[in-house]
């Protein structure tokens, strides 16, 4: 098949423009998930430095570049900004890169963009507060039903993807209030099993026990990571950051997996 990227100055060219692109809207993401954390409005004030609260201007808020040319610090009060911002903001742009040579300029690449925003905003509050935000799963859902008329898929396809959010929304729902009642505490949040919902959505019946399965094991070890970590021993743990990996990994390269699996039989 012929590529527009074979040509190799418009690959390296459309690599930068989503790279940048990619790093400001982590840089958006991020500021947007710190401001749901803290019951603050993300559309409205200025961002300024969480230490010593001097209104940031422009130059300090180019993503990535900022903070390489600052080093890591705030140019008003010199106190160390956390690597954090300069990781999520790599992290997103190159998920933006990834997504961009995977899906091409489609509506499918705006309807999996869209799903990967969601995915990075509610990683990043679940991380900080155990928060799934609503608007992550709603937005989510609106991507993928407004795609559906371009989707060129049947009934019978959109039907089963419903099935598949029901049923492992459902079912997940079943086995976290077993849980509950097994260990006599909250196992699973609400916002885990609506993403769980959507997930379904997104990659139907097959495609979604292996999200499902992949979500787990990460979890597991996140979870083993964190109680490393972590001094006081009991911490809970977010289980949102491992959905959302297990979908990205679902979404790049999930047709091979069920295309494998299916294979089998
Ligand atoms: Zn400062």
């Amino acid at each position: 098949m012929i590529s527009v990227y074979d040509n190799t100055f418009i690959l390296v060219y459309s690599i930068a423009v989503a790279f940048l692109l990619g790093a400001a809207i982590g840089s958006f993401l991020n500021c947007a998930a710190y401001r749901i954390c803290e019951g603050q409005s993300f559309i409205k004030g200025r961002s300024h430095c969480t230490s010593c609260g001097h209104e940031l201007s422009f130059f300090d808020l180019i993503p990535v570049f900022s903070f390489i040319f600052l080093r890591g610090r705030c140019r008003y009060c010199k106190s160390k900004l956390s690597p954090r911002y300069l990781i999520t903001e790599l992290i997103f742009a190159a998920l933006t890169v990834g997504c961009l040579l995977r899906f091409d300029l489609t509506l499918l690449c705006l309807r999996n963009y869209i799903f990967l925003c969601c995915l990075f905003c509610l990683t990043l509050t679940d991380l900080k507060s155990y928060i799934i935000p609503n608007g992550c799963i709603i937005i989510s859902a609106a991507a993928w039903l407004l795609y559906l008329p371009f989707s060129g898929m049947g009934w019978k396809d959109i039907l089963f993807s419903v099935i598949a959010s029901v049923v492992y929304g459902g079912g997940i729902l079943l086995i976290s209030l077993l849980l509950d009642k097994l260990l006599k505490k909250e196992s699973m949040g609400g916002g885990d099993i609506k993403l769980f919902a959507v997930v379904g959505l997104y990659f139907g019946l097959v495609g979604t026990l292996f999200a499902v399965i992949i979500a787990c094991v990460l979890g597991l070890i996140f979870a083993a990571v964190i109680k490393k970590k972590s001094k006081e021993g009991k911490k809970p743990f977010p289980f949102g950051p491992a959905i959302a990996v297990s979908s990205v990994i679902m979404m790049f390269v999930g047709q091979s997996i069920t295309n494998w699996y299916l294979g089998l039989f």
